[in-house]
């Protein structure tokens, strides 16, 4: 019985054969990768069919044994991939393979791109830089296949269909693709690649054994390929009625589950690539066998580089979850926090029922005890690698240090750990680099100096260059700069550190403690009631501008700066909630004036009211620029600062 096969063309989603060319000129010098990711889709494909068999047994059809096989035809110049998985109905072949990682196509397309532009420059200056890192990035996945072949045939059935519902998917990945439907008897997926004429190499049964070998020896489901073409056969029994028989290639064990010492490193890479299908290798990994009330294995990764995907909010978490060796589910969100989301690997449960469910996961004690420990894993792991290859930490602060800076908020037991984990750009140094930890920030404390110093501000250079900072200069004390987003999040939540107070120099009235000058105090206080004309005079020009016109410790060079309460809302954070649309309090802040300063002097003696006035506005209007901040009316400023310049060149100056 056939069914009328209905066969169509489809567009590929946009872009799609641009990233094409891009992956594949990319990864010329790695093509043997393509074996991997097909074995690790397929090896995917088989551990959903057990899953899902849990609850439905039939799936299994007469075929319970799961496997992948990796499969030659020489004559037709083609290897196949095939797995007795899950399999793809007609739908899903649309949606998976014919729109490859369809949400991140353009992004990729986009980044890797620029990463050629940068390339190309190096290239020019004599150095070297690649767009091969950034493939780890996205999951390419299944069209790693187009590096060594012209034309790839998809065959398959899903599990549960009958045989008449088999899809057959080809593409020479040039903008399109034919979908039929054909009879297919055996469950799951063959992967037929056409191999380009100039990779006939690969025909090569030990060829393929030895890629096999290094990339998916220890992946769980066995991968075979056929006696014969090993030729581990005798001559005789090589009949072509007989069907062939398969060896398994890999070992075919769970990784997780043998013991560290029998383990290289070169495995745990390998294992790595397998489950997160990144192209490049893990930073650091820890791996645990816990026993007790509570058994569960958990292997643990960081990768070296943050995925494109890092900020999106339906990013997807990188642990899977196993019970007993059977997978469960990927991206089991409740393994580790959110603020852990980088973390790849597997977690292995003795003692969850295997029908467990999301639901499930929700509130279950062994989850909870697991993530906790899990917390602690990876907050130790980061804590010897910062200690043991500081550079290597470095490389982790700069891919994912601003999703660690989320932590303090969210996990109030571990903020200290975490804050030990944090590194900022400081004034200590000449670059912005964020590299300075808070215990080496508290050893280079001055004496009686008690509060750690941090401005947030929206750029590296404006914090740096704030008028804020420069009695910190003067008297040498350090100022962390902190201008990521996130910084204002973390610094509402980490407010002490190993008992010392983090302290904004942009808040309240600045108390230096035991580092200011007695003397420049009461020399203030003294000022404030010499002058008390000119800061009255002040608040009346700025009215319901200001809160108050006060006399500043904390300035220098510059003629004025703009304060807020201790408690109010930083200028900054401010400015971050109105830039993502959400509403910020009106804050009427304090302008400090410097009454050392020429500017404030002659401003001082001013006794023409209108450019009193001007002078005033144009004096508080500068403070807010100083600090990144916006103008409410930028026109009026700009008006205000040419009459400046045209009374100067009038009177000759
Ligand atoms: P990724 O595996 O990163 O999602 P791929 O491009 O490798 O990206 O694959 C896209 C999707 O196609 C997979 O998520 C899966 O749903 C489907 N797929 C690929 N290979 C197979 C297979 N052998 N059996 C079943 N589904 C597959």
């Amino acid at each position: 019985m056939t069914v009328e096969a209905h066969k169509e063309t489809l567009e590929f989603k946009a872009e799609v054969s641009q990233v094409l060319d891009l992956v594949i000129s990319s990864l010329y010098s790695n093509k043997e990768i393509f074996l991997r990711e097909l074995i690790s889709n397929a090896s995917d494909a088989a551990e959903k069919l057990r899953f899902e068999s849990l609850t439905d047994e039939e799936l299994l059809e007469e075929e319970p044994n799961l496997r992948v096989r990796v499969l030659l035809d020489k004559d037709a110049g083609t290897i196949t991939v095939s797995d007795n998985g899950i399999g793809l109905s007609r739908q899903e072949a649309i949606d998976t393979v014919g729109s490859i990682a369809s949400s991140g196509t353009r992004q990729f397309a986009e980044a890797l791109m620029a990463a050629r532009g940068e390339a190309d420059s190096a290239e020019a200056k004599g150095g070297e830089a690649g767009g091969d890192a950034l493939i780890g990035r996205f999951g390419v996945g299944f069209y790693s296949a187009y590096i060594v072949a012209d034309k790839v045939t998809l065959l398959s059935r899903r599990a549960g269909l009958t045989s008449e519902h088999g899809v057959r998917w080809e593409s020479d990945g040039r903008g399109s693709y034919t979908l039929e439907t054909v009879e297919k008897p055996t469950r799951g997926t063959d992967v037929i690649l056409h191999l380009k004429e100039d990779e006939k190499e690969f025909l090569d049964a030990w060829r393929l054994r030895s890629i096999i070998g290094k990339f998916s020896d220890h992946i769980a489901i066995p991968v075979e390929m056929a006696k014969e073409e090993l030729g581990d056969e005798d001559d005789e029994e090589k009949q072509a009625d007989k069907a062939p028989e398969f060896e398994q290639v890999n070992k075919g064990t769970a990784l997780w589950m043998r013991s560290k010492s029998e383990l290289s490193d070169d495995d745990y890479k390998g294992f790595y690539k397998h489950i997160s299908h990144d192209f490049e290798e893990p930073l650091a990994w820890v791996h645990n066998r816990v026993e007790g009330t509570n058994e569960y294995t958990a292997l643990l990764y960081l990768p070296k580089r943050a995925p494109w995907d890092l900020w999106d909010r339906e990013q997807k978490h990188g642990v899977k979850l196993y019970v007993k060796r059977v997978f469960i589910m990927d991206e089991a969100d409740k393994l580790l926090p959110h603020w852990l989301r980088f973390v790849k690997g597997v977690v292995d449960s003795d003692d969850l029922p295997l029908n467990v469910s999301r639901e499930i996961l929700q509130h279950n004690r062994k989850i909870d005890t697991i993530r906790g420990a899990n917390v602690k894993r990876v907050l130790g792991l980061l804590e010897s690698l910062a200690k043991d290859e500081p550079e290597q930490y470095q490389t982790f602060w700069d891919e994912f240090g601003r999703v660690l800076k989320e932590g303090p908020a969210e996990d109030f037991q571990n903020r200290e750990r975490i804050g030990g984990l944090m590194r900022f750009a400081s004034t200590h140094n000449d670059d912005d680099t964020q590299s300075v930890a808070l215990d080496a920030y508290i050893e280079r404390m001055k004496e009686g100096q008690k509060d750690i110093y941090y401005i947030t501000a929206d750029s590296p250079a404006a914090a740096r260059h704030s008028p804020h900072l420069e009695v910190f200069r003067k008297k040498g004390v350090e100022v962390l700069l902190l201008s990521d987003r996130v910084d204002e999040w973390l610094v509402s939540h980490l407010h002490e550190y190993k008992g010392k107070h983090l302290q904004s120099v942009t808040k309240g009235k600045l108390d230096l403690g035991d580092l200011a000058d007695k003397e420049d105090q009461e020399k203030a206080e003294q000022a404030e009631k010499e002058h008390e004309d000119l800061l009255k005079r002040l608040k009346d020009s700025l009215g319901e501008r200001v809160q108050e016109v006060r006399v500043s410790t904390r300035l220098v060079d510059s003629p004025a700066c703009i304060v807020v309460g201790e408690h109010d809302m930083s200028a900054n954070l401010a400015r971050v909630l109105k830039a993502v649309g959400q509403d910020a309090p009106d804050m009427k802040p304090t302008l400090e004036v410097n009454l050392d300063h020429p500017l404030v002097k002659r401003l001082e003696a001013e006794s023409n009211q209108s450019k009193f006035d001007d002078l005033g506005m144009i004096l508080f209007d500068q403070a807010q620029l100083a600090e990144g901040g916006q103008l409410d009316d930028p026109a009026a400023f700009v008006g205000r600062l040419n009459k400046l310049m045209m009374n100067m060149f009038m009177s000759g100056a």
